[in-house]
């Protein structure tokens, strides 16, 4: 993959950052459209994930902007997760999943022939639901992927810039050589941000980054999130509500629809808007009654 500059979707006739009339936020095209302000980074069209013959996922349509938080909550098992993985190809890694429709990343689908899936997650970097530093020092934790991309210089430089980004720094910066096992639980887990992002990505999926630690720990990873908009674009997923109105700006609500002749549940997107107006005012009653608890 070449080093991408344009930053518009297929069929954005406007400027960056003015991409509202055909941006498809919503499965309802009779909906208000919400422009991207930053531009569009990742554009899902029509994407079903399907596990063998089980379609797991189907029909989702919607947009990322740019440098903001994007939610996406939903009940257990309407695909948040397997959708989450189809935008850096980890799921390429399940060999029943299969992926259909297009996911375009600045401007290019990450699915097309010749398109390295090993390149899509170095751009597209993951934190995992739980703290998984490799049982290495912290230094050789962040410079494990560049090292794995044949970088050999010096690496002091990276290693603090990265620990700095995830503001682990202060913490280790005397114990660089210790274990990253013998941090905190959500030290670990900024150590995995400080990972993830030493391989210069430009967006971070994270899987319920926040669901092994404490409420301190929590409120300490959301505040780096958002922290982190300045230089990336950021999709969670989340079972936590007020996680989801506290640290994102869109919030993309999933749904499952059970076929009982078939005996089948397929996830599918309800809506997504602001996450103030998923909150406060959802178009779609569903979405309400999942926010308020009364469903899921
Ligand atoms: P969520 O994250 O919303 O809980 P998931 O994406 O984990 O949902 O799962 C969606 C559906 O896909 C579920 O029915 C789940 O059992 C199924 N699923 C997830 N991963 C796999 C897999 N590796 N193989 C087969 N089915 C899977």
């Amino acid at each position: 993959m070449d080093k991408p500059t344009v930053t518009t979707t297929p069929d954005a006739g406007t400027e960056p950052g003015q991409v509202g009339e055909r941006t498809g936020l919503h499965t309802d095209p009779g909906y208000k459209k919400r422009p991207a302000h930053n531009g569009v980074h990742v554009s899902l069209e029509d994407v079903t994930v399907k596990y063998g013959s089980f379609t797991a996922v189907r029909d989702v349509s919607f947009e990322v902007p740019r440098n903001e938080i994007t939610a996406l909550i939903g009940p257990s098992g309407c695909g948040k997760s397997t959708l989450l993985r189809t935008l850096n190809r980890m799921n390429d890694l399940v060999p029943t999943a299969s992926v259909s429709g297009a996911i375009t990343y600045n401007g290019e689908n990450i699915y097309a022939d010749g398109i390295d899936p090993v390149e899509v997650r170095r751009r597209i970097g993951m934190v995992f639901q739980k703290p998984n530093p490799f049982p290495k020092s912290i230094y050789d934790n962040v410079t494990f992927g560049p090292r794995l991309n044949g970088m050999k210089k010096d690496l002091d430089d990276l290693v603090e810039r990265c620990l700095r980004q995830a503001a682990l720094w202060d913490e280790v910066k005397d114990k660089l050589n210790s274990s990253g096992l013998s941090l905190s639980g959500g030290q670990q887990q900024r150590l995995c941000i400080a990972r993830a992002i030493a391989t210069s990505p430009d967006i971070i999926l994270m899987d319920e980054p926040c669901s092994a630690l404490d409420p301190v720990a929590t409120l300490r990873i959301e505040d780096l999130m958002k922290e982190m908009t300045k230089d990336y674009t950021i999709v969670i997923v989340t079972h936590n509500m007020q996680q989801a109105a506290r640290v994102s700006d869109l919030t993309a609500f999933f749904t499952v629809d059970v076929d009982d002749e078939r005996g089948e549940r397929t996830g599918t997107l309800v809506e997504m808007d602001d996450t103030e107006t998923i909150f406060t005012n959802a178009s779609d009653s569903r979405t309400e009654a999942y926010i308020t608890g009364r469903f899921g």
